[in-house]
């Protein structure tokens, strides 16, 4: 089917944002069908395919957001959005409808609320700043919201939510890192879901975070097709113990609208963890985690090991042990 005929498509029914950097286009294989970067950044039309549970916010950040560019959830941390802009989107984002090129960044004013809203709820502890991709901002842009952040008192950590050291490696200059710079401590969390986004610059980008005394965690997304067995995941999170980022959360699929080709059942996702515990160390071992359609936040979805009175050891025996 030609290109033409799947915009035309596209323009008739949803319409979610496409881009992908000459960096990430370089990196797919025209030989390999199942290419793991093209599965998750050039469209497909699976993507007209909408579910009746899919939905168009299905995290609930909207219910949660008290002013523009903040979402607050959790008592102690908010989310900040200072854009809603990507070098390239992901065929599966969960904010695939509220992020775009035509979305852009919080007006001045418009940031100027959204901390002022922080600097006025002291429970505020940890500021976790995303988008969109926060290190698409300037380094002078950057600077002003992390020294804004910096100067509020109840504010102990600044963390950044980033894809760019896999998307644009060489955007990461060391004056972005420097804007980064803060008395508060600051920490990143690197969005990768599969070992062949991880170029040497990708590589250099993250050692210059860390050099730069950043402590890196990962999020990675299980997505069919892409990284949905035991091997692609064991490869992708000893390379995040080998480059300095310990394994975060890996996410089971969100409900997004137009998803349903890249997500697995949690029954397969728990098989895959499951497998995982009994070849990897506990630092090489994210947890698996479900964010509950409708905005009730996060929790982990197994696989449980104690139960009935007994408990499952890493290669599958079982031993009685009461849970009371
Ligand atoms: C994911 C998320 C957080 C951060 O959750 P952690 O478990 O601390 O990583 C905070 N607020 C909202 C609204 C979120 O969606």
């Amino acid at each position: 089917m030609s290109a033409t005929f799947e915009k035309v498509a596209l323009a008739e029914a949803a319409v979610f944002a496409e881009a992908i950097t000459p960096h990430l286009a370089s990196l797919i294989d025209p030989h390999d069908p199942n290419d793991p970067i093209a599965r998750q950044f050039l469209y497909s039309a699976a993507e007209q395919t909408i579910l009746p549970d899919e939905l168009g916010d299905p995290i609930g950040d909207q219910p949660h957001s008290p002013v523009k560019g903040v979402v607050h959830r959790e008592p102690d941390r908010v989310l900040l959005k200072p854009l809603q802009l990507c070098a390239a989107y992901c065929r599966f984002c969960f904010r695939r409808e509220q992020i775009g090129p035509d979305q852009g960044l919080l007006s001045d004013a418009e940031l100027d609320a959204a901390l002022a809203y922080i600097r006025d709820t002291p429970a505020i502890w940890e500021v976790i700043l995303t988008g969109g991709d926060p290190l698409v901002l300037s380094p002078r842009r950057l600077k002003h919201i992390v020294e804004a952040l910096s100067d509020i008192a109840h504010v102990g950590v600044i963390r950044f939510h980033t894809r760019q050291p896999v998307s644009n490696p060489e955007a990461v200059t060391p004056a972005l890192i420097e804007a980064l710079r803060s008395r508060k401590a600051v920490w990143g969390a690197i969005h990768c879901n599969h070992v062949r986004e991880v170029t040497p610059a990708t590589r250099a980008a993250l050692a210059r975070l860390v050099d730069a005394g950043i402590p890196l965690v990962s999020q990675s997304v299980l997505l069919k097709g892409v990284n949905d067995t035991a091997e692609a995941l064991d490869a992708l999170f000893r390379l995040f113990v080998e480059l300095r980022i310990k394994p975060y959360y890996l996410h089971h699929g969100d409900l997004a609208r137009g998803t349903s080709h890249f997500r697995t059942t949690i029954m397969e996702g728990q098989a895959l963890m499951r497998t995982l515990r009994t070849q990897l160390s506990g630092l090489a071992l994210p947890l698996y985690m479900l964010d509950i359609p409708g905005g009730a936040g996060k929790v982990p979805v197994g696989p449980q090991y104690l139960q009935d009175g007994t408990v499952e050891d890493p290669r599958g025996g079982r031993h009685p042990y009461s849970t009371s």
